[in-house]
């Protein structure tokens, strides 16, 4: 099989630990497979707060962007964001994000598909479940917003960690599953989404 076929693409999920406490694992697992993609990893673990703050350096920019995002957030709302630099913000959501991944088991999944980074990340909505659209993960099953987190000083419980980029994603699952743990294995229902002839259903 060409390693390129957009269908090999693969993301990392993680069900946090308020997925897990909301008891939405099923739900969260059922919106991936229902879109076609195929699950080929998955663990569940307490991981430690060094392994946390590793996946978010995996990409120097993260905690600029972290940051940017927020102010951004707080200026579309005409409100004063509670501080203008991008890395004091991205240090402090860090902090959260540790006491926030460590307070119980997660989930990590890697998920296989057609555009599957993409894909994941519509369904699972944008990073604030207060302006996530309706229809997401996200938007359906939480109310949490940066607002929230701010006020009480940690980070936006938001359900699931999916990864941003292709880039992003490689490296993730990298840091998350030795190379023997992700599955190469073929579901009988992708000949209908990707063989280029479709034969074989007529009796
Ligand atoms: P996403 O998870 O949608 O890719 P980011 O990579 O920007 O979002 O941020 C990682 C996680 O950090 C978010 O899912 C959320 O849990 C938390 N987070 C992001 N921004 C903030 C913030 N301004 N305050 C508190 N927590 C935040
Ligand atoms: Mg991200």
């Amino acid at each position: 099989m060409n390693d390129k076929h957009p269908k090999t693409e693969k993301t990392l999920v993680i069900i946090k630990p308020d997925g897990i406490q909301r008891t939405l694992v099923g739900e969260i697992i059922g919106r991936y497979e229902r879109m076609g993609l195929k699950l080929v990893g998955l663990k569940m673990a307490v991981p430690t707060a060094e392994h946390v703050e590793k996946h978010y350096s995996l990409d120097p920019n993260w905690k600029r962007l972290v940051g940017e995002k927020a102010i951004a957030s707080y200026e579309k709302k005409g409100q004063e964001p509670p501080s203008r630099d991008p890395i004091e913000v991205g240090d402090r959501v860090i902090d959260g994000l540790k006491k926030y991944f460590t307070s119980g088991p997660v989930i990590a999944m890697v998920w296989q598909g057609a555009h599957a980074v993409e894909i994941i990340r519509k369904v699972t909505g944008g990073t604030e479940p207060r302006s996530s659209d309706v229809g997401t993960i996200r938007g359906d099953f939480v109310l949490d917003s940066y607002q929230m987190a701010d006020t009480d000083g940690r980070a936006v419980r938001n359900l699931i960690h999916a990864s941003g980029s292709i880039e992003e994603a490689n490296a993730e699952i990298a840091h998350w599953f030795d190379e023997k743990e992700v599955l190469n294995y073929r579901l009988v229902q992708e000949a209908i989404m990707y063989d280029v002839n479709i034969d074989g259903i007529w009796e």
